[in-house]
């Protein structure tokens, strides 16, 4: 089994759990449905559910929509979809939505408290009055209105008498704090537009911490993981938290338990951690959107998008992901990792997972003269060189195969070990074959005739004879033609970020992320499933495509090359 974690949140757990601070761990994953999730993703995934899991708790998945002009119902499948592929499953499915009647509330009990006022000011007053991170800021004008003022007006903000921007609803906390987050945050602000999951109910939304935290408090969660930017708000979160008090509130929650909705008011702790990042990649959702409706990319799922659907398409296991999280660790350090990082634990997992399976991806015929034609046979090879357990497959040999092109050189370069004229090679698990004839048309080789070594077949004595190379071959008249996809990165320096002399990440495309070319695989990859993966032995790591693969017309990607041949 797998050593346990010891990184400094799940440290932070044990000590909560052995403390007797909480009987049960609660988490929960809070993705906003503003776009598709990416690798950076699968990090936060892998933490919120795993942690749950490991600690015998619980995981909420709650989608954070509580900024309505960018969130799509597309957006919230596909994160279910991506959630359940990389292995997890949710307590509930939330919506920080679901809370908005409780939000609502919790801002009049704020005002009722006297921590939270209307406020008139426009959103260019309030960036004025602010302050900088040297210089306090200055109080509202309207930071002193009475409460009933105060609740005449948020109610009407709610009843959709006020137009976007007018108003917004602002904690009283301190203009002079040192951290900006606390000078009198927006609560609550006017936006008459449409939302995704409650329509036109509401002419005002939460903003992010007052409704972050809460949904925490209000789902009972003990521990609120999120990434390192969210460190400076923490005081605000824990604001809001012991300000509204939901445990003590419970004519606030009432709209829940009326619905039948669990309620279990808890004091979550936010805890920080690094973002994931990876160099030759974009990650931002914005930047992802462009390269989409761009057309640089076919679609969200393209196989070189570092969405979660691009990956999964290019052929990444849910298994590879979450070695590569548990590889990078957790820490509060921000950095900007190597790709190989996430290409190396994609290769080490199908180097263990993968069955074992020919290919010729740049075809060239070679006729064996001394098998009688149309011999055919059924030769036995092993799924796996390193995995009894993943059994045997029979592959059909016969007189004439396909090799791939470059396993042949007339004028061979020094050291080149494959076939050349009158020399020999090892079919891989056939026999050693001889080269005794080169046909071209024009200078273009089209065909290699030669015998094969009958004493060299498998399982005779001469099959041991020391042969310098060995290539791999399909029989061409039982291989079945692939389409197959050579994926490589999408952008060829590492930092395609870097918008040096008004570049952009879009100047930075390697022109070749994809080639498609026409190969032949054995019948056993044909009949893959689609979201198959093999190693094509000695080409790569590929997938059978989850959209276009099917046994008659097979589609492979290539998912990542054996080696780490990117040239550096
Ligand atoms: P983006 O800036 O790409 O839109 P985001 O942080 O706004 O990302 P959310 O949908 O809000 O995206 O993210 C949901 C959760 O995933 C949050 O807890 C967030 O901290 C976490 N997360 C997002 N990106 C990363 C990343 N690169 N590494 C680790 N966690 C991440
Ligand atoms: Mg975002
Ligand atoms: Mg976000």
């Amino acid at each position: 089994s797998a050593p346990e974690k010891t990184d400094f949140i799940r440290q932070i757990v044990r000590e909560d759990v052995a403390s007797g601070k909480h009987q049960a761990i609660k988490t929960r994953f809070p993705p906003e449905p503003n776009g598709y999730l990416h690798i950076g993703h699968a990090k936060a995934i892998c933490l919120d559910f795993g942690i749950a899991r490991e600690f015998g708790g619980e995981c909420n998945l709650r989608l954070d929509d509580t900024n309505p002009a960018k969130e799509d119902p597309e957006y919230v499948r596909a994160i279910q979809d991506d959630v359940r592929w990389l292995g997890f499953e949710w307590h509930d499915l939330r919506h920080a939505s679901d809370y908005f009647e409780v939000l609502y509330r919790a801002g009049e009990k704020l005002i009722r408290q006297g921590d939270a006022f209307v406020c008139d000011l426009s959103a260019d007053e309030v960036r004025a009055y602010r302050g900088t991170l040297t210089e306090p800021g200055r109080n509202s004008p309207y930071r002193d209105r009475s409460v009933e003022e105060n609740l005449d007006l948020f109610r009407r903000m709610r009843a959709g008498e006020f137009p976007d921007g007018a108003r917004t609803l602002r904690a009283k906390i301190d203009m002079a704090s040192g951290n900006i987050n606390l000078r009198d945050p927006a609560l609550y602000r006017i936006k008459h537009v449409e939302h995704q999951n409650t329509g036109n109910e509401w002419p005002i939304y939460p903003m992010y911490d007052f409704a972050h935290s809460l949904s925490d408090a209000v789902e009972g969660i003990t521990h609120s993981l999120c990434t390192l930017e969210f460190e400076d708000h923490r005081p605000l979160y824990d604001w809001c938290v012991d300000k509204v008090d939901l445990a003590h509130a419970p004519e606030l929650v009432k709209p829940l338990t009326d619905k039948g909705l669990p309620f279990e008011a808890s004091k979550p702790r936010q805890i920080e951690f690094s973002r994931l990042n990876f160099n030759y990649l974009v990650m931002s959702k914005r930047k992802l959107m462009a390269l989409v409706q761009d057309n640089l990319v076919d679609g969200w799922d393209d196989p070189r998008m570092p969405t979660l659907q691009g990956i999964r398409r290019r052929g990444y296991t849910p298994s590879a992901l979450r070695l590569m999280v548990d590889r990078v660790g957790i820490s509060k350090q921000n950095s900007l990792l190597d790709i190989s990082i996430l290409e190396g634990a994609l290769r080490d997992d199908l180097d263990a997972a993968a069955p074992r399976r020919m290919a010729v991806i740049d075809p060239l015929k070679l006729v064996i003269t001394n098998l009688p034609a149309g011999h055919e046979e059924s030769l036995t090879f092993a799924n796996h060189p390193k995995d009894e357990s993943a059994g045997v497959r029979t592959l059909p040999f016969s007189s004439e195969l396909w090799i791939e092109r470059e396993d042949f050189e007339e004028v061979p370069p020094k050291g080149f070990k494959r076939l050349i004229p009158g020399g020999e090679v090892r079919l891989r698990g056939a026999g050693i074959f001889r080269c005794d004839e080169v046909i071209k048309d024009g200078d273009k080789v089209v065909e290699i005739r030669g015998e094969l070594d009958p004493e060299s077949r498998p399982g005779m004595a001469g099959a041991d004879r020391k042969i310098k190379g060995t290539i791999h071959w399909v029989s061409a008249k039982h291989a079945v033609k692939a389409e197959i996809r050579l994926y490589d990165r999408l952008f060829m320096v590492p930092d395609p970020d870097n918008d040096e002399g008004g570049k952009t990440y879009q100047d930075y495309l390697n022109p070749d992320s994809r080639r498609t070319v026409t190969g032949y695989v054995e019948p056993a990859a044909a009949s893959a499933t689609p979201e198959q993966s093999f190693q094509f032995e000695r080409i790569g790591y590929f997938v059978a495509d989850r959209r276009d693969h099917n046994s008659d017309a097979p589609v492979f990607n290539r998912s990542v090359t054996l080696r780490d041949t990117w040239a550096t």
